[in-house]
């Protein structure tokens, strides 16, 4: 008999938890599609994690690329690493292409991205961008013989981007749609160089280098199209992670790791 009530009390207790658990799994799922979870809510509970969620694209060296062992490698993967690592996170990369990564960063889907990409006045309506790590300045590539001589001599000819970058939209600006074709990354439209469908490839000077030091026959052109500033980049409600981040990017120049990253792949001319 008292095996009996005892199985009774625990049966009892069985099914008073399933109650609670029940009760509490209906709450939460209110809540996420309830009216309290609000957009801000959600985008940061990232900045709780563990894991710090980066969107790159990563064809893009020496700032990212997928290195001869399959891993991802490259300035800004080292200053992720980095920042993750004082914050107490592991870094989790995301590839994608790169006119993804701001709708990405916006959705919630990654924690921000970081892709030599350039701060401007439309992408700081949508993002907010950290401190500024690195300067990028737009190139022309050209095949060697190539009758362009400079950025004057680009009227009428056909001009091959990354899809969404500013060198896309300084083309398509300064030269008409018509004549910029767009691809996902910069490996393509330099392939597309290589193929003679476009003239050349407007794309930033160190990717540029890489490009041109991998493939016969090809020249960088002695004209600085635009300077930039490279920075990552949050969303809007986000700000917790962006001050983190900031914090630690901070003693990271300080203390000469962000030098050393950057020497590291870009060595001293
Ligand atoms: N700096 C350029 C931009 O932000 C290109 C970046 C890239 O292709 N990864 O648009």
């Amino acid at each position: 008999m008292k095996k009996f009530i005892a199985i009774l009390a625990v049966l009892a207790l069985v099914v008073a938890c399933f109650a609670a658990c029940g009760g509490k799994t209906d709450k939460d799922a209110a809540n996420v599609s309830g009216s309290d979870a609000t957009p801000a809510e959600v985008v940061e509970n990232p900045a709780a994690a563990d894991t710090l969620v980066m969107g790159t694209n990563a064809a893009f060296p020496p700032y990212e690329f997928v290195a001869e062992d399959g891993s991802y490698a490259g300035i800004d993967v080292e200053i992720a690493t980095a920042i993750a690592e004082k914050l107490g996170m592991t870094l989790e990369i995301k590839d994608m292409e790169f006119d993804s990564l701001i709708p990405a960063v916006s959705g919630g889907s990654i924690d921000m991205a970081m892709a030599g990409m350039t701060v401007t006045p439309e992408r700081q309506e949508e993002v907010n961008f950290s401190e500024t790590y690195a300067t990028g300045v737009q190139a022309i590539i050209v095949k060697e013989g190539s009758e362009i001589a400079s950025a004057d001599d680009l009227e009428g000819k056909k001009i091959g981007v990354q899809a969404g970058t500013t060198g896309d939209i300084y083309a398509t600006d300064d030269y008409g749609q018509e004549n910029v074709s767009q691809y996902s990354n910069g490996s393509l439209a330099v392939q597309a160089l290589l193929n003679d469908q476009v003239d050349c490839v407007i794309i930033d000077n160190e990717p540029a280098k890489s490009f041109v030091a991998a493939n016969e026959g090809l020249q960088i052109l002695d004209t600085e199209y635009t300077v930039e500033d490279y920075a990552a980049a949050f969303a809007k409600g986000n700000t917790e992670l962006l001050e983190q981040f900031n914090a630690a990017l901070a003693e990271l120049k300080a203390d000469g790791t962000i030098d050393a990253i950057i020497a590291k792949y870009i060595p001293a001319e």
